[in-house]
């Protein structure tokens, strides 16, 4: 048995969830979020950056994590300090890339 919020398992007989109070299936094989193996796609030196890309990642249906760094994670670059980053599923990250290119494109006129 499986807790559908926790996605922990359970011995058969238990109906409820310890950790959580839910109601326990008996499969979970529509997980809400899959686990899709990240990559580092890059890193973006602003919020709107990050924000831009996002979506036309989103566009091109390419599952994305943007983050900020927190402070005392800042990392130069050289056009000075990143803002963070943007991850993308890592069997997309050809097409992401192209995505990248064209953001640059886009940002350089
Ligand atoms: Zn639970």
């Amino acid at each position: 048995m499986f807790c559908p919020k926790c996605g922990y398992e359970y011995k058969e007989g238990i109906k409820k969830c310890p950790d959580c109070g839910e109601e326990l299936v008996a499969s979970i094989e529509e997980k809400k979020h899959p686990d899709f193996e990240m990559a580092m796609l890059t890193k973006v030196s602003t919020e709107f950056d990050a924000l831009t890309l996002k979506s036309m990642l989103d566009d091109m249906d390419i599952e994305n994590i943007t983050g900020d760094y927190t402070a005392g994670y800042k990392v130069s670059l050289d056009t000075g300090k990143a803002w963070g980053y943007v991850m993308v599923n890592k069997e997309k990250f050809k097409l992401a890339k192209e995505v990248l290119d064209d953001f640059e494109n886009y940002r350089r006129r």
